[in-house]
């Protein structure tokens, strides 16, 4: 059975695209800016509920990031898709089994679970591998077309999102929904995305892309979407966080590495 939802916390751990920023090798304004807000690690979330602990994409910069947020423990991982860019770091999951002497369930939609049973087998084919062992997580499927799902009794809801040629997941818990990678939100998926406090939601540039939201089309759905507060994330070094903050509309702030945002 679901808990009713007391309190959340949720944890920006990265909010740059699949390259960071800055990218290896530009020299750009954004790229050369000491402001650490600036500084984009590759996407991901820690989400604390009550209690428990999820994170939710594991990125490359996962152990740095963990480091950073000093996250205590780890209850379940919750992935997006199975692009490397977020789930890079599974290995680092290795130090949570360590401490919790614990199997860390994972949740994924088809496609996810696929590619990483075929890009980690010395994680999912055990007896493979020898030495210092494995990151030991156990994979748990749910559909896009799900109502929603229960993770370590809290409810989530899945929220099925084009990115390119393939459908991929975001989620609402509770009040607070986090759309990642897509450069469509089918029409369907709105009916899940009503009378939300907090929006973080994907704008990857300025200009138009095949597989992510550009600026136009970040607000444009955050205006149709209608959150209290509209959080803009996976981005490049198209954006400078103090100019480009300011030209953003009421209610709407660009996400920064270890932004906090509390939700009653
Ligand atoms: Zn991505
Ligand atoms: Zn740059
Ligand atoms: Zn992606």
């Amino acid at each position: 059975m679901a808990k009713p939802l007391n309190k959340m916390r949720i944890i920006v751990l990265g909010c740059g695209t699949s390259t960071g920023v800055p990218l290896i090798h530009c020299h750009c304004k954004v790229c050369r800016s000491r402001n650490p807000k600036n500084k984009r690690l590759r996407a991901s979330l820690w989400v604390q509920v009550g209690e428990k602990n999820f994170v939710i994409d594991i990125s490359p910069d996962f152990r740095q990031q963990a480091l950073r947020a000093k996250i205590p423990r780890i209850d379940a991982i919750l992935f997006t898709h199975p692009h490397a860019d977020h789930v890079g770091g599974l290995d680092e999951i290795r130090s949570y089994n360590f401490v919790q002497k614990e199997v860390i369930p994972a949740y994924g939609h088809d496609w996810t679970i696929r590619e990483l049973t075929s890009r980690f087998p010395y994680i999912f084919e055990p007896g493979t591998v020898e030495g210092g062992g494995v990151a030991r997580v156990s994979l748990h499927e749910f559909s896009l077309q799900d109502s929603s799902f229960l993770v370590e009794g809290v409810s989530v809801i899945p929220i099925e999102l084009e990115h390119g040629s393939q459908n991929v997941a975001g989620f609402r818990i509770g009040d607070f929904a986090y759309l990642t990678d897509c450069h469509t939100i089918p029409e369907k998926s709105f009916d899940k995305l009503h009378n939300l406090d907090v929006l973080i939601l994907d704008c990857l540039r300025m200009s138009k892309h095949d597989t992510h939201l550009h600026y136009e089309d970040s607000l444009q759905y955050s205006s149709k979407i209608g959150a209290k507060r509209t959080i803009f994330t996976h981005m490049g070094h198209d954006f400078d966080y103090v100019s480009s903050s300011k030209k953003l509309p009421k209610n709407h702030a660009l996400a920064y590495d270890g932004m906090i945002i509390k939700i009653k």
